[in-house]
């Protein structure tokens, strides 16, 4: 859209490192590109909306840096080979593909009902044996590596900055005591397998170093430096990753390649539930799929997931959830007016500096280590005053395409505004529910509605209507010129 103002310079990106532990400016290393490698899900079962907080959050960072300009070379891996995988495959005597594809499936799914963006390589640890076993091989000819009853392991001693990343302390850590759970001897409980030995009955690779299979953290760094090369721009994960598979994805792609493996590191802090991370081994979870059958809405959980910054802990409650329900609905019914709604014709100067300025109170935001929640405020601040100045006659027609083509920026980021809820959920086998929309919001969409009719603007009126009625509320109109609203 052509504009007649200048544009103002945006703020610099500022990103919370880990390994420095400060707001850095960010800058890619190659021009114009920036490279992401994300650890994503270990596809044994559906992923949680615990780990759904982390995808969220990495598909707000890769839209964000696509909005100020940048490509985007993400990869993302799906573990679909560890011990549970192993087990619980040999345990059904089917393949470790046949296992874990329906999950790998699932998690696809869910993806595309949160809007998560694919990323540009989604790769599957179990086809890259050969680039894992070449980097193990680099190890051991650099003696980074030992062998112990068929399996082979990481000597940490060799490597001076190990726990640069999670300031871990492990010269108290005595031999003897596990820091990792295995089975396997080890010269020193700090060390890490690399690759284990076949247990009998249970799927292994053939391989050059001997029969077996990966360890889970010689997975993202193989996969890591094949797609993106030897140092990247952004690592992503959630909080727990940092120790110890991350300090071991250091240890191992530096050890092998004397360079920088990663420039900045972005952790994603828990989702918690009554005050504990959300996992599958305390079972207080709830997937993606159990709340879409609870009749919550995709655009509901992603607005609620993408709300808080991501390095605050994040508290998961239905109350919260309902609150994102109304406050999609509250911008959806905002864009729905800008696009039906006559306004008078004309502009107003005031209106179109106080929507540059939100724009601008939104950037700076993201720009501040991705803070959505002020991103948010920003744009609701926007929409209350809009709302009110349309009211009053004082938006005029001149004025939408400015408010519409911020919205536009907001949804590239956020990615709530198509109302698309009701075919998504469908598209996995569950009803839209009629119960989500609380009275309250349905006395002031009928509200809404009777305004929309005493200025003849039918047009929105049926909007409202139909909208409604897609949500399973029916209205009917009584001969007093009120209104009757029933669940069907
Ligand atoms: P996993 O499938 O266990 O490998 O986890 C996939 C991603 O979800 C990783 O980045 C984890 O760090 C992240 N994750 C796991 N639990 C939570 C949680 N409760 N809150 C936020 N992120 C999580
Ligand atoms: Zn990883």
């Amino acid at each position: 859209m052509a504009r007649c103002h200048p544009v103002e310079p945006m703020e610099p990106i500022r990103f919370h490192n880990t390994l420095t532990g400060r707001l850095e400016p960010f800058e890619p290393l190659h021009p114009g590109e920036v490279r992401i490698y994300t650890c994503g899900p270990t596809v044994y079962d559906y992923a949680h909306i615990g780990n759904y907080r982390t995808f969220v959050f990495q598909d707000i960072l890769r839209r964000y840096l696509r909005l100020r300009g940048y490509r985007i070379r993400q990869v993302m891996n799906l573990t679909d080979v560890d011990d549970r995988i192993i087990q619980n495959a040999a345990e059904r005597g089917i393949s470790i593909r046949e296992y874990t594809e329906k999950y790998a499936q699932a998690f696809l799914e869910d993806m595309r009902a949160l809007n998560i963006e694919m990323p540009e390589h989604l790769v599957r640890a179990t086809d890259h044996i050969e680039e894992m076993v070449a980097l193990i091989e680099r190890l051991t000819e650099k003696t980074y590596t030992y062998r112990s009853d068929g399996s082979i392991y990481y000597r940490i001693t060799k490597f001076p900055g190990y726990g640069k990343l999670s300031k871990i302390d492990l010269s108290g850590v005595q031999a003897g005591a596990r820091v990792e759970v295995d089975r396997y001897e080890k010269d020193d409980p700090r060390d890490f397998a690399l690759w284990k030995a076949p247990k009998p009955g249970e799927h292994f690779w053939e391989t050059r170093i001997g029969p077996g299979r990966p360890g889970w953290h010689i997975e993202c760094s193989a996969m890591a430096m094949k797609y993106l090369g030897e140092t990247l721009d952004i690592h992503t994960g959630g909080i727990d990753l940092v120790f110890p598979h991350h300090e071991n994805e250091i240890a191992q792609s530096e050890a092998a390649t004397g360079k920088p493996f990663v420039r900045y590191w972005l952790h994603a802090e828990h989702l918690i539930v009554e005050g504990e991370k959300m996992s599958k081994s305390l079972g207080n979870f709830f997937t993606l799929r159990d709340l879409l059958a609870r009749g919550h809405r995709p655009s509901s959980i992603r607005y609620l997931l993408a709300s808080v910054p991501y390095r605050r802990q994040f508290n998961f409650t239905f109350d919260g959830l309902q609150q994102a329900a109304s406050s999609v609905e509250r911008l959806r019914n905002f864009v729905v007016r800008l696009k039906t709604e006559k306004f008078p014709p004309g502009s107003h100067e005031r209106i179109r500096e106080r929507v540059r300025q939100a724009e601008a109170a939104f950037e700076n935001a993201l720009a501040d280590d991705l803070n959505t929640a002020v991103a948010l405020a920003a744009t609701f601040d926007l929409v209350r005053e809009l709302n009110t100045a349309a009211d009053h006659g004082e938006l005029r027609e001149q004025d939408v395409p400015a408010v519409l083509a911020f919205l536009e920026k907001f949804d590239a980021i956020f990615a709530v505004l198509t109302d698309d809820d009701a075919a998504k959920m469908r598209a996995l086998g569950f009803a839209a529910a009629s119960a989500e929309l609380s009275d309250a919001e349905i006395e002031a969409l009928v509200a809404e509605r009777q305004a929309a009719r005493r200025r003849r603007d039918f047009q929105r009126a049926d909007e409202i209507r139909a909208q409604l009625a897609e949500r399973g509320i029916i209205l009917e109109d009584t001969r007093d010129g009120g209104v009757r609203w029933k669940r069907k």
